[in-house]
């Protein structure tokens, strides 16, 4: 059963952990490169954005892209966490958007600087409601979608995850000790595209459910 979260309990949630780079169709529609280790980059709580709420456009960018990913929650704190014991560390699962202002991220990659103009603005991570982790057949194994106004625009795998979500668990927690509350959201899949004002997008997946979101 979903658990519902609402703008009054956001902030119980801790660091949001975003992994970028970690599906090799979307590396390559933005001409990129396979990453020898994962890219994480994070943004605040305060971005988070209930199913339902209307986001509002950046006037800080043009092109507000969506990326719809698969987000994992930390249960149980840990540190060093191996690869054969991360699952026991995460105990839910949902889907999420990591909004990005693909021409200020553009820019700021030109000039070497860090990323949080483009991607942790205000309401920059829209956050579906979580379904326990034991309700999920297999984590590694989850089919989710993007459409926006009808039309889909990106289909996914989690199988296709360069860096498995154990992969990733072992590594954050090599740097970070983690504590629950905390969210990974994994890396999107390819067909990122632009937002504009009243765009609906709604992202989907057959065990996690459907989540919208209108533009304004
Ligand atoms: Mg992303």
């Amino acid at each position: 059963m979903n658990t519902p979260i609402n703008s009054d309990k956001v902030s119980s949630f801790g660091r949001i952990f975003c992994i970028g780079k970690n599906y090799s169709e979307h590396i390559k529609e933005l001409s990129g490169a396979v990453p020898e280790e994962p890219v994480v980059f994070m943004k605040p709580w305060t971005s988070l954005v209930a199913p339902g709420e209307k986001v509002k456009i950046p006037r800080h960018g043009f092109l507000l892209h969506h990326e719809v990913e698969v987000v994992f929650r930390v249960g149980t704190a840990g540190e060093d966490i191996p690869e054969s014991e991360a699952l026991n560390h995460i105990d839910a699962v949902t889907l999420g958007l990591d909004l990005t202002l693909r021409d200020v991220q553009a820019n700021l990659k030109k000039n070497g600087h860090p990323w949080e103009l483009s991607k942790a603005f205000e309401q920059s991570a829209p956050l579906g409601e979580f379904v326990s982790l034991n309700e999920v057949n297999d984590p590694q194994h989850l089919d989710f979608s993007c459409s926006v106004n009808g039309s889909l625009r990106q289909k996914g795998n989690t199988r296709e995850m360069i860096f498995s979500l154990p992969k990733l668990v072992n590594f954050l927690s090599g740097v970070w000790h983690l504590r629950p509350g905390d969210l990974i959201y994994t890396g999107t899949p390819a067909g990122v595209g632009i937002l504009k004002s009243r765009d609906v997008a709604v992202i989907a997946s057959p065990e996690l459910g459907e989540f919208s979101w209108e533009f304004k």
